[in-house]
């Protein structure tokens, strides 16, 4: 019998990055306009403008299939951190909402950055390149470009929302360019300081920055049993809909011929498929915001049945990244191959993904 592998491995990248209120003007022909009328026109014009200020997402792709959410904004002051839901898929001192696409390979497909609310371009910056930003040396030398290539928009009722490490060159706006919601404003890219390829948006009104999903700011601290609504949120009710306290996802899965490396998935995605000169098959998956007791179960099926089970021990502390895989050595014959990959929480699963893979 072929011994095991060493089972389990894991890595993980700790993410080092980490209304307006229109003006209710009296005019001359209100004042004109006899009282009933007058009164039945202020009771509908009233409200509404102070809600009206809504986001939407500041990407186009599909949420949970092609991106992921991948950071809160910090919902506590100073030390320690909490995202706006009080869970952990934040670091100290984020500000702002970070969606990522899968490595950066995919940042060739062009993914679109969008405006998240209409207004005007009111500052910019192209021509920083994408890589990843891995050392401490890296991150000097993007001192003062943190944003990497970005865009600012600026909206009515003093908000402002900043959109960061778009691809280089992609960034498609001028400056003093009127906006509209949805509009696009560039590609997602890994310029400035990231530590994989996504978008960054950070929401400020009249210079202080608010979580976008609570509309608070950050010294409120974070929602905990009072979950933001779409009146208490600056999201829109689409935007809202997607952002959740569990931010815990398998994102890739596969089969392989070779001990995979973690830091690869980010550079390039899945790890190359089963091949028939292999000398080993191996099932691994890729997760992003893995909490504290999580655990994974592969079970890996060949030609010839069920090649190998296991479940991780449970993860000691939340992890952004963290990458898994288990096999058994030997060489691959051709047939089906099945590799199944759960995410216990507590025992049962919450994220499950079904590969299959067949070798000719
Ligand atoms: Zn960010």
């Amino acid at each position: 019998m072929m011994p095991f592998m060493s089972f389990v491995q894991f890595a993980f990248v700790n993410n080092p990055m980490r209304q307006f209120f229109q003006q209710q003007k009296t005019c001359l022909l209100q004042r004109l306009i006899k009282g009933a009328f007058f009164f039945s026109f202020i009771s509908w014009a009233t409200p509404g403008y102070a809600e009206t200020f809504k986001l939407g997402l500041p990407i186009d792709c599909n949420i949970d299939k092609d991106c992921f959410i991948q950071n809160l904004p910090d919902a506590i002051i100073g030390e320690g951190r909490a995202d706006s839901f009080c869970q952990g898929a934040t670091y100290d001192g984020h500000k702002g909402l970070d969606i990522r696409i899968i490595s950066m390979d995919d940042i060739k497909r062009d993914v679109p950055v969008i405006a998240s609310a209409s207004g005007v371009v009111k500052a910019l910056r192209d021509g920083v390149e994408d890589r990843l930003v891995l050392s401490d040396e890296d991150k000097k030398a993007l001192e003062n470009r943190e944003c990497g290539n970005g865009v600012v928009i600026s909206h009515e009722g003093g908000y402002e929302t900043q959109y960061c490490h778009l691809k280089n060159g992609s960034v498609s706006v001028s400056m003093g360019e009127e906006i509209k919601k949805g509009d696009l404003l560039g590609f997602v890219g890994n310029s400035g300081f990231a530590a994989f390829p996504h978008v960054h948006l950070t929401v400020r009104k009249n210079g202080t920055w608010l979580d976008p999903i609570t509309g608070r700011k950050p010294a409120l601290a974070c929602m905990g049993d009072n979950p933001p609504t779409p009146e208490t949120s600056l999201l829109d009710t689409k935007a809202l809909e997607v952002m959740t306290a569990n931010t815990t996802r398998l994102m890739l899965s596969g089969i392989t011929g070779a001990v995979p490396s973690h830091d690869d998935f980010v550079k390039s995605g899945p790890a190359v498929k089963l091949g028939k000169e292999d000398t080993a098959i191996i099932g691994w998956a890729w997760f992003i915001n893995i909490r504290k007791g999580d655990q994974i179960r592969f079970t890996l099926e060949g030609p010839d049945g069920l090649i190998v089970t296991n479940t991780t021990d449970p993860i000691e502390e939340q992890k952004a990244n963290f990458s898994a895989y288990s096999g058994k050595r030997g060489k691959p014959q051709s047939g089906k191959y099945q590799l199944t990959t759960e995410l216990l929480r507590e025992g049962k699963p919450i994220e499950k993904s079904l590969y299959i893979e067949i070798l000719e």
